[in-house]
């Protein structure tokens, strides 16, 4: 079965005789796994075209395997200004490797792809903070991939704004203040994180606005710190393992531009 279709690197791994692996985020498939044949000289057009954090027009055959080999493949965009700022790059390779872990498989995933891709223009053109851009994705990211967190109002009272306003990460809820005082039997066992107002107003763009209007919001940089410790906890929450990127990103965020 041949198909074609656009989609970004996501992984990458070199394998023997200068083939590699790797792992693409498709519009039409989702996320797969394909082969690449002859990619030895690093500066050709396909060894490119298939590079981590690169968005491309793939044609893609199943061998006798089964398995996907990339037949084909031009780069439409490398993202250039991504890759001369680690701290740019290493949210990039963060958003890519969370991608893998959300995003569906064998299946239409172009509501991940728009996501991701408007996420790293956004962060390549200098558009937002990448603090920003970072609760914007961890947040939307979760609600189209199946973990939509309920930010309507208060879990058990209804309230829609509360100064004391809570998050629990684990169910997705929100809780009041109040109810959380009268109710600590139920809620105790959950971690709750505070959200007040401000907090609840941008998770709340994040999770519902239209796909058109979801990076055009601004929040302070410390109100994006204190969202970040929300969004971040609340996808970590749910994946399987540690993300090395995420680590990595922590470790050169902090570096002043010219050591970046
Ligand atoms: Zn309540």
């Amino acid at each position: 079965m041949n198909f074609s279709t656009d989609g970004l690197v996501i992984k990458e791994q070199m394998i023997k005789d200068g083939n590699k692996v790797i792992t693409v985020l498709t519009r039409d498939k989702g996320v797969i796994r394909a082969f690449v044949n002859g990619v030895d000289n690093i500066r050709s057009s396909k060894a490119t075209a298939t590079g981590l954090v690169t968005y491309s027009q793939f044609e893609v055959y199943s061998n006798l395997k089964g398995k996907y080999v990339i037949d084909d493949v031009h780069a439409k965009d490398v993202f250039m200004p991504l890759r001369n700022d680690m701290k740019k790059l290493a949210l990039a390779q963060y958003f890519c490797e969370l991608s893998g872990q959300f995003a569906p498989r064998e299946t239409n995933a172009e509501e991940t792809l728009r996501l991701i891709l408007n996420s790293l223009y956004m962060i390549a053109n200098d558009k937002r903070s990448c603090e920003q851009i970072k609760c914007i994705f961890e947040l939307r990211l979760m609600a189209v991939s199946g973990y939509m967190p309920d930010l309507v109002g208060c879990m058990e009272c209804g309230s829609f704004e509360d100064d004391e306003m809570r998050f629990l990460p684990e169910s997705g809820q929100m809780i009041c203040g109040k109810c959380l005082k009268n109710d600590e039997d139920k809620t105790h066992t959950q971690t709750s994180m505070f959200i007040g107002q401000t907090l609840t107003k941008a998770m709340r763009h994040c999770v519902y606005s239209e796909f058109g209007k979801l990076f055009s919001f601004r929040i302070s940089d410390r109100a994006a710190a204190a969202l970040g410790e929300v969004t971040e906890k609340y996808c970590t929450l749910h994946t399987d393992k540690p993300l090395r990127t995420l680590e990595f990103y922590k470790q050169v965020k902090d570096l002043p531009p010219e050591q970046r």
